[in-house]
């Protein structure tokens, strides 16, 4: 509802009041009109009646005199005309029965005009018959009529004129009993119209008083909600244009005007919250820049930025040192120019790319220039900005890699050699001989072997130093007869191991025969050795490729037969396929039938052995390894891990094994209340299969357990597959948590700069690099070699095979970050033994050598 402004809400009220009096005033006036014209009429009625009735009576009394006249002259026998006279009174008569000004009377009491007329009317008619009658009458009677007429007369005079009056009296009487009753309604009827007129009064004012009322309470109202701060909308009153629009205008402008102060202060606040912030956070870019200036300056990389064209516009210390040239002189060429030493025709190339790509990256192995060393480096470069316009700037960070490639390429040729005989080792032997059936799949070979009968009796008689001589003398009589292509390699401490090959399957016997009883008569010819003549006896034998084995491991492990056939038969055999052969098959087959059941016989067992932290002695967590009790007889997982591996049963024995130990793990945990990690051997064909990360993180899951107490251990030698796919899964399983370690570390072929690209954050040091490691300076340095690169690639490092307490001191000079896997702590026990352990507290808190490091990884590495 819009709501009128007050002033026109009064006059409406004042318009109302004056109406409705004016109105009153104009009714009864014309009440009191009515009502004088009602009497007016009556008096006016009655006056002329009067007039008309004294009227009558005038012209009755002349004709009245004339007749008395007349009657008095009557005397008998005389005849009188009275015609006249009577005509007259008939004539007062009629007048009396038809004036107007009687009409009222007559209409009201006809009787008294009419019993008036009559009289007269008779006397008219009796004034006749006298004159009539006179001539013939006596004097006596005539004086009788006349008498008799003159009664009449006076008869007319007082009683008929008498009943007009009282008749026209009576008229005037009613008349007035109208005009007071009339009088008395209009009376009532003007109280009536007071009281309502009051009653109108008092309405109106009441209604307006309400609606004045309500209109400044709402003002009220929102005023206060207003000063309450409630009131986001103002009134209907501002609109109006009286003094509570005013009032209300007022109120709207002084709330906006407080909302405004205080957005203005909210906004002022903003303001300086922003101005706060924007400081702070030109602290921090400052801080920041400060920072990476400063970091910029400080990290061993050599980082350099240039302009779009390739020159150099700033570079840090390290990039100086690197390339001995300093910040004037580097910014004269093409930074590619200087470092690929190649015209700007072989550069632009790559430049281009960085500038479409954004990005480069490759080690490339360039000359310095100030002294010609030769380095080795991978260069990353990145674009920062945009080329096209000529701006931007390009980022060329340069790791050295020269002494990671030299250490590399020392540690290859260290890894594939046997230091005692300088011949090809074992772990190379295999990978080597694997590598060969990979290439040549079709090329049939035999493997020959060629034992040292009581090699270990020498060794204890003349020492140890003695033993490896006589080692590297039989080396060089096996190399005189084998050719290079053999492989040559010390296969086991006393042990050597060659190929020979032939052109086809059947010649193979022949030719392997012949070389192996070569081979007996040439290394137990008679040695002569620092003044002693030895006799030393060996055993023979060989292993067919593919007809025994189709790998190394596999041929590997039939020459073991081989070898312990003949030294049980008493030794210096030769064991040829008749032998042993069949048998060793036989034992495969039987135990390939017997694994399938291992795990319903419950016949496989998890073995948990430690690994210990070098600096402490306390234990980190433990590796879950498998053990298979099959007719009492305890099979090494070497041998029944292949056939697993081989016949597909390696799935589920890993889901077990895996699901078992981390539950057992997960317990541990509780018990001892610390972080242990558990380790799990994960073989190459688990590793590649789709959506191995998903169910070995179901398998963690439902034990309770963490993925990141989960170490996945892999060999290095599963690179040589399929590297990408290999890759792609070992990120997949790194983003589910897992620690991701490498197994045997340096017995295969995978180089460490690859490997610093892989979500890797353990090395295991195969218990090859420790075996000599008390004994000999070169395993020593090769140890340290290994170290270095391990800590600059900044992996955590796990020593295995570690037997002695004197190994366990050389390895403690390297460092106390080490930690250590071997019999020297604890074989590996089932869970029985480590339950046990876990009851009593904490277990494993091994005494470690507690001396100072004296030399660092680096130091021995370099040398
Ligand atoms: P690995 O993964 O390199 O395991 C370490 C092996 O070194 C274990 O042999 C362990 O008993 C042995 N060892 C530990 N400390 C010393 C020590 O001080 N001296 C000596 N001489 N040996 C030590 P194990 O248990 O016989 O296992 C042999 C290999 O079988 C393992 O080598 C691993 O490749 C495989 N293997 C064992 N359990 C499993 C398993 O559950 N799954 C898979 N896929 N492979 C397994
Ligand atoms: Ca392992
Ligand atoms: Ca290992």
């Amino acid at each position: 509802m819009r709501l009128l402004p007050l002033s026109l809400q009064f006059l409406i009220f004042i318009g109302i009041q004056l109406a409705l009096s004016l109105g009153l005033v104009f009714y009864l006036g014309n009440l009191a009109q009515s009502n004088y014209d009602t009497f007016a009429e009556a008096s006016r009625g009655f006056v002329e009646t009067q007039k008309t009735i004294e009227d009558i009576r005038s012209d009755y009394a002349v004709v009245a005199a004339r007749v008395e006249s007349e009657t008095a002259a009557f005397s008998p026998g005389e005849r009188r005309d009275v015609t006249e006279l009577s005509s007259e009174l008939k004539q007062i008569a009629a007048t009396a029965r038809n004036s107007v000004a009687l009409s009222s009377l007559r209409e009201n009491q006809p009787e008294a005009i009419q019993g008036f007329a009559s009289a007269v009317d008779h006397q008219a008619a009796s004034l006749i018959a006298a004159s009539q009658e006179v001539p013939a009458a006596d004097e006596r009677r005539v004086a009788h009529i006349q008498e008799r007429l003159a009664e009449e007369r006076a008869a007319v005079m007082t009683a008929g004129f008498g009943r007009l009056i009282d008749a026209a009296n009576r008229e005037l009487e009613s008349t007035m009993r109208a005009i007071r009753s009339a009088n008395s309604a209009v009376i009532g009827n003007y109280q009536m119209i007071l009281i309502v007129f009051v009653a109108l009064q008092a309405l109106l004012l009441a209604v307006v008083l309400w609606l004045v009322n309500r209109q400044i309470r709402q003002l009220a109202d929102v005023t206060e909600r207003i000063v309450a701060g409630e009131a986001t909308t103002t009134g209907k009153q501002h609109k109006r244009h009286d003094q509570l629009g005013r009032i209300a205008r007022a109120v709207h402008q002084f709330r906006s005007s407080v909302v405004a102060l205080s957005n203005s202060r909210e906004q002022l606040q903003a303001i300086l919250k922003k101005h706060d912030k924007e400081s702070l956070s030109r602290r921090q870019a400052e801080d920041s820049l400060r920072l990476t200036a400063s970091v910029f300056d400080e990290v061993q990389e050599a980082v350099l930025v240039t302009d779009v064209q390739g020159y150099v516009t700033r570079a840090n210390p390290a990039a100086e040192k690197l390339l001995d040239l300093n910040a004037s002189d580097l910014g004269k060429r093409p930074l590619l120019e200087i470092l690929l030493a190649q015209p700007a025709r072989v550069v632009a190339p790559i430049w281009r790319h960085v500038l479409e790509k954004g990005e480069w990256r490759s080690e490339i192995e360039f000359t310095r220039e100030s002294d010609g060393k030769a380095l080795v480096a991978l260069v990353s470069i990145r674009l920062v900005g945009e080329p096209r316009e000529k701006r931007g700037h390009v980022i060329v960070v340069i790791n050295d890699h020269t002494d990671i490639r030299a250490r590399e390429r020392e540690i290859i040729s260290l890894a594939r050699e046997d230091v005692v005989t300088g011949l090809l080792n074992r772990g190379f032997f295999v990978q080597q001989v694997d590598d060969r059936i990979h290439a040549q799949p079709e090329q049939p070979f035999a493997m020959i072997a060629v034992g040292l009968d009581r090699f270990t009796s020498f060794n204890e008689a003349l020492g140890r130093r003695f033993g490896d001589r006589i080692l590297k003398a039989m080396a060089e009589r096996l190399e005189k007869l084998t050719e290079p292509a053999s492989l040559l390699a010390r296969i086991d401490g006393d042990t050597f191991g060659f190929l020979v090959f032939a052109e086809n399957a059947s010649d193979l016997d022949a030719i392997a025969a012949q070389a192996m009883k070569r081979c007996q008569a040439e290394i137990t010819r008679e040695l002569e050795l620092a003044g002693y003549r030895l006799d030393i006896r060996a055993s023979v034998t060989s292993a067919d490729y593919p007809d025994e084995g189709k790998n190394a491991e596999d041929l590997l492990r039939i020459i073991d037969n081989g070898l312990s056939q003949a030294k049980a038969s008493g030794g210096n055999a030769i064991v040829g396929h008749a032998e042993g052969h069949t048998q060793a098959a036989q034992r495969r087959f039987e135990l390939t039938q017997a694994l399938g059941k291992a795990l319903g016989n419950r016949e496989m067992r998890v073995y948990y052995q430690p690994q210990v932290a070098l600096g402490t002695g306390a234990t980190l967590g433990f590796e879950a390894l498998m053990r298979w009790r099959y007719r009492g007889e305890w099979i090494s997982p070497n041998e029944f891990i292949p056939l697993a591996e081989e016949h597909n049963l390696i799935g589920e024995l890993t889901e077990w094994a895996l699901s078992h130990a981390c539950r057992r793990i997960a317990d541990w945990q509780r018990q001892a209340g610390q972080e242990l990690t558990i380790s799990i051997n994960l073989p190459p064909q688990l590793l590649l299969l789709d959506k191995i990360d998903q169910q070995l993180e179901g398998l963690a899951r439902s034990a309770d357990l963490p993925t990141s107490s989960v170490v996945l251990e892999i060999t290095e030698s599963d690179f040589g597959k399929d590297p990408s796919l290999l890759v792609e899964q070992l990120h997949r399983l790194a983003m589910r948590g897992f620690s991701i370690a490498i197994d045997d570390f340096g017995t295969g072929h995978s180089s460490l700069a690859y490997l610093n690209s892989l979500p890797i954050s353990k090395l295991k040091i195969d218990k090859r690099f420790v075996d000599d490691i008390v004994t000999s300076e070169d395993a020593r340095k090769l140890f340290g070699s290994i170290l270095a690169m391990a800590e600059q690639l900044e992996f955590e490092i796990v020593v295995e095979g570690v037997e002695t307490e004197q190994q366990l001191v050389e390895l403690r000079k390297f460092g106390s970050r080490l930690q250590v896997q071997g019999f020297v702590f604890s074989r590996p026990f089932d869970e029985d033994y480590w339950d046990g352990e876990f009851m009593h507290g904490k277990p494993g808190n091994y005494p470690v050598p507690n001396i100072q490091p004296q030399r660092s990884p680096t130091q021995t590495a370099g040398n």
